[in-house]
């Protein structure tokens, strides 16, 4: 055997035993700043060493540091999933190494990025008829489309909601846009009847950070066709609720807008990074990213997908997309989510009939909003993180501060949410 298939069979040991032990594991890393870094050398090997002396290392020196993601009782932000067919096909993305930033630089990627989003697009109901690729972040697809709405009218302000997340104005401040932010209602979605007149973009959001509250996304399209101005969906979490059809409502309106991003590296199991970007305007895109050097000309009858988004390099993405697509089915993928909203809904019902909790925003999804009455609500979530068992992150709604529990991760289980209620209770003082 050679020694990169031992190696190879050493890596495959470690993350099968990774993945059978990180339930027991704190979900939190319990490090302080620098601790990590001081235990690692000063400067790098003179010779080479073993991949066994590297995963040595990896168990003694990095793990005590990492905060598991992958751990079934990660609740907080956006929970998310390294999911089985999406870990193996990082193995074969590496192996591959292919870039994808025009058709000739390795047409099989440019064209299974296509049809990923083509097969995704199906699966949540959105225009078959949009360009669609894969951007490494829904940061990086926000900037594309404000990018975008800049070159189709420019010098106007990007309106988003007080909820929308904070990588919008930071897309408005990069592609030199001024932001502005639009008040919510009662239910923490945008309010739609502010004046247009000034404005080069609208983002909507389905998902929004704090609650997951989604904004009237057809009004706010009509009004946006109305006036000539570019509307941006930012469906980053929710919008993966959508491949359920009862869920589907969620992305209604958004084939009457300009652009959408939908994250799978959030809610559908796919490993970090994968942000799914689709827009009916792709000539705008190309506009603002097309630029062609002499070394790399294009293709006749091809799609260099390096004019459509800031960056030239591109990752294989496309294929753990589609090992996920794959592996799970339309039918897996429906499962899961369900069973995720399910099981929130279940923790709401919980929180809602237990004396001294209350829940403080609509949970349409995985994610519950709540807090305890009487208690500092910051700390709450500190103490129970600081037990190793769970991990849930504090947020302000409307000035109070609670707590959100957001379920995201593939081996969550009805005994995991329970036992995140009960360490949470245990916490109160
Ligand atoms: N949009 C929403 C609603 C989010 O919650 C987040 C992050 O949590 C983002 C955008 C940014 O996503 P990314 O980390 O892919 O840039």
């Amino acid at each position: 055997m050679s020694a990169f298939r031992e190696d190879l069979d050493l890596a495959a040991d470690w993350v099968d035993a990774y993945l059978a032990r990180v339930g027991g594991l704190p979900v939190q890393a319990a490090v302080e700043p620098g601790g990590v870094r001081a235990r690692l050398p000063e400067s790098p090997p003179e010779h080479g060493e073993s991949f066994a002396a590297l995963l040595a290392d990896l168990d003694d020196l990095i793990l005590p540091g990492v905060t598991h993601w992958n751990h079934p009782r990660f609740f907080a932000w956006f929970a998310n999933t390294g999911s089985e067919p999406g870990i193996l096909a990082e193995l074969l993305i590496a192996a591959l190494n292919v870039n994808a930033m025009t058709w000739l630089s390795s047409p099989a990627a440019t064209e299974l990025e296509s049809t990923v989003m083509d097969w995704l697009a199906q699966l949540l109901g959105l225009p078959r008829s949009w360009h669609g690729h894969i951007e490494d972040t829904a940061s990086t697809a926000t900037i594309a489309a404000l990018a975008a709405a800049r070159a189709v009218r420019p010098g106007g302000v990007v309106y988003a909601s007080a909820e929308a997340n904070f990588s919008v104005a930071k897309a408005a401040r990069l592609v030199g846009l001024e932001f502005r932010t639009v008040p919510v209602d009662d239910a923490f979605r945008m309010r739609p009847d502010f004046p247009l007149d000034d404005a080069t973009a609208v983002v909507a959001t389905v998902g929004t950070t704090a609650t997951t509250s989604v904004d009237p996304v057809r009004e706010l399209a009509a009004r946006c066709v109305e006036a000539g101005v570019w509307l941006h969906v930012d469906a980053a979490y929710a919008g993966s609720a959508a491949v359920c059809p009862e869920l589907r409502w969620c992305l209604d309106g958004c084939e009457l807008a300009d652009s959408v991003v939908v994250n799978p590296h959030k809610w559908l199991f796919t490993p970090m990074d994968c942000s799914t970007f689709w827009t009916r305007r792709p000539e705008a895109l190309h506009e603002a990213f097309a630029l062609v050097p002499d070394y790399l000309a294009s293709t006749k009858d091809a799609i260099d997908l390096k004019d459509y988004g800031p960056a030239l390099g591109r990752r294989f993405r496309a294929l753990k997309l589609w090992a996920v697509l794959r592996w799970y089915g339309a039918e897996g993928l429906r499962a899961l989510i369900r069973e995720h909203v399910r099981l929130a809904q279940l923790f709401a019902s919980w929180v809602e009939a237990e004396p001294g909790w209350e829940v403080l925003a609509p949970h349409p999804f995985s994610t519950v909003c709540f807090r305890h009455i009487d208690a500092d609500n910051g700390e709450l979530a500190r103490a129970a993180t600081a037990t190793g068992e769970v991990f849930v992150a504090s947020a302000r709604f409307r000035g109070v501060e609670g707590i959100r529990l957001a379920i995201g991760n593939a081996g969550t289980t009805e005994a995991d949410v329970r036992r995140a209620w009960e360490v949470l209770r245990r916490c109160v003082p």
